[in-house]
C-alpha cells in the first residue's frame, strides 16, 4: 500500500482520480494537485470521497513541487499534467525521493518534436536514489507497448513487423473538437510523420501516407501514419523489429478543419504580438475549442485501438497476431464523466500505479512500460473496464 499523488486535473486525470479511488487496497491516500484548485476540489465532488486530499501547485516550478511532496510525502506521483512539465516533475521527484509515472514523453514548448532521450537521462540518477520512474502508461504509448511485450513473451520468437493501429470511430456531434489536450493534440498531428524500417527512421510529409484498415466492430476507416513516441523505445527494445509504424484514423471533417487552421496559420507556436500582448496562436485556438472533457455526454460509438503483428512464432513458423481493446464512449461517460480518450489513458496509469504500489512494476531507474512484465497488467486490464481480444494467423491488412 501507498500514498499517490496525481499531478493535473484534465479528462485524464479524473479518469485516473475515479479508479484510483476504486482501488483503495492499494492507494492508503490521494491527492490531486494542479494548477487550478477548484478543478481538483470538482473531481473529489463528484467521486464523493471527501478524504482525497485536493492542492494547487504550479508543476513548472521544480520548487513548489518539492515543497507539497515533502509536506504529502507520497510514494508515487502519476504525472497527468502536459508533457511540457515532465521534467520538472522528474527532478522534484528526485529532490525529495518519490517515483514517478507519466502518460506522455517530454515536449519542449517551443519545437513541436517529441523524444525519450530527455527522459532517459534521467536513469542514472533514479537506480542511484532507487526511485522508479514508469514512462508512458497511457493507452498509446502504454497498452499498445505492453500489448508488444505481451507478444513478444507468449507468442513470437522474433516480432520482425509491428503496426500500431488506433481508431476512433466515436462522434461528438460537434464540428470540430480534439479528444485530448487540443494544443499537444494538433501539434502533433500536424509535424512530419516518421517510421522505423531496417534500422533508420524514414521521415515523410504529415499524414501523406494512407490506407484503409478494417477496425472489429467498427469497419473500414482511413488510417493517416503518424510519427508516435512508443515506436522509439520499441525498436530499441525489440531489436528483431524491422519495421515499425503507427497509424490513426481521422475523418474528412475533421482534416479539412485542421487544414484550414494551419492554412490561417491558428497551428502556430510562436508568440506573435497582438494589441500589445504575446500570444500563442495554438494556445489561442485551445481557449476557442471545445473543452475534451465537455465531450462525454453526446458522445456516442468507440475506440479499437489495438497491434498488429507479424514474425516468427515460438514453433518456429510466420505467424500473425492482433491484439486490441474497444473502448464505448457512453461507457466510459457513465463511469468517470469522461469520454473514452480520457478513460483509455487513465485506466492505465491507474494499473502502472497499482503494479507499482504492489511491487510488481517496482525498481530502481527509467523504464518504459514494455520492460516491466506485461502479465500482470494483462489481467489488469480485464478487470479494470479495458478487456482485450486477440486473433491468430489473422489477415493483418498491412
Ligand atoms: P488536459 O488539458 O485536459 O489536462 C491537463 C491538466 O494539467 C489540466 O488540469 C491543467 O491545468 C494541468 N496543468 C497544465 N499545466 C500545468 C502546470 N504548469 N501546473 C499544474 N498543472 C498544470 O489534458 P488531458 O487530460 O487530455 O491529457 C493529460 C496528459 O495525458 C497529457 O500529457 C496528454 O499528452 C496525455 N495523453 C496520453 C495519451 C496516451 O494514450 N498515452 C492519450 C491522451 C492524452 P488547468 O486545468 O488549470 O488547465
Amino acid at each position: 500500500m501507498g500514498k499517490v499523488i496525481i499531478i493535473g486535473a484534465g479528462g485524464v486525470a479524473t479518469v485516473a482520480a475515479h479508479k484510483v479511488a476504486k482501488n483503495a487496497d492499494v492507494f492508503s491516500e490521494i491527492m490531486i494537485a494542479s494548477r487550478t484548485k477548484s478543478k481538483c476540489d470538482a473531481i473529489v465532488k463528484a467521486i464523493g470521497n471527501p478524504a482525497i486530499k485536493t492542492a494547487q501547485v504550479d508543476a513548472d516550478n521544480v520548487d513548489e513541487l518539492t515543497a507539497l511532496f515533502d509536506a504529502f510525502k507520497p510514494d508515487l506521483v502519476m504525472n497527468l499534467a502536459l508533457p511540457y512539465q515532465d521534467l520538472t516533475i522528474m527532478e522534484a521527484c528526485l529532490k525529495s525521493g518519490v517515483s514517478y509515472l507519466d502518460t506522455a514523453n517530454y515536449e519542449p514548448r517551443d519545437v513541436a518534436h517529441f523524444e525519450y532521450s530527455w527522459q532517459w537521462a534521467f536513469k542514472e540518477r533514479f537506480e542511484q536514489a532507487g526511485l522508479t520512474a514508469i514512462l508512458g502508461c497511457g493507452f498509446d504509448p502504454g497498452v499498445t507497448s505492453i500489448y508488444t511485450a505481451y507478444a513478444a513473451k507468449h507468442h513470437f520468437k522474433e516480432i520482425q513487423y509491428l503496426d500500431i493501429v488506433d481508431c476512433n470511430a466515436g462522434n461528438h456531434h460537434k464540428a470540430f473538437a480534439t479528444n485530448f489536450n487540443p494544443e499537444i493534440n494538433i501539434r502533433e498531428i500536424t509535424q512530419k510523420g516518421q517510421y522505423w524500417e531496417d534500422g533508420k527512421w524514414v521521415e515523410t510529409e504529415p499524414l501523406e501516407i494512407h490506407k484503409t484498415l478494417t477496425y472489429p466492430n467498427v469497419g473500414p476507416r482511413e488510417s493517416y501514419l503518424l510519427h508516435h513516441e512508443e515506436i522509439e523505445s520499441l525498436v530499441k527494445n525489440y531489436p528483431t523489429i524491422r519495421r515499425a509504424r503507427f497509424w490513426m484514423t481521422f475523418g474528412e471533417e475533421y482534416l479539412t478543419h485542421l487544414r484550414v487552421i494551419q492554412n490561417i496559420g491558428m497551428a502556430g507556436i510562436e508568440p506573435i504580438n497582438y494589441e500589445g500582448h504575446q500570444i500563442v496562436p495554438l494556445q489561442f485556438l485551445k481557449a476557442v475549442l471545445p473543452n475534451p472533457q465537455d465531450l462525454g455526454a453526446n458522445y456516442d460509438g468507440e475506440t479499437s485501438i489495438g497491434c498488429r503483428i507479424r514474425g516468427i512464432g515460438k514453433d518456429g513458423k510466420e505467424h500473425t497476431y492482433y491484439v486490441y481493446n474497444n473502448c464505448s464512449h457512453q461507457a466510459a461517460y457513465e463511469e468517470t464523466g469522461m469520454q473514452g480518450v480520457s478513460y483509455t489513458t487513465g485506466v492505465p496509469a491507474t494499473i502502472g500505479a497499482r503494479l507499482f504500489m504492489l511491487g510488481l512494476w517496482k525498481r530502481p531507474g527509467v523504464w518504459n512500460v514494455e520492460e516491466f512484465d506485461p502479465d500482470p497488467f494483462m489481467d489488469e486490464l480485464n478487470k479494470q473496464g479495458l478487456p482485450w481480444h486477440e486473433l491468430h494467423d489473422c489477415d493483418l491488412e498491412l
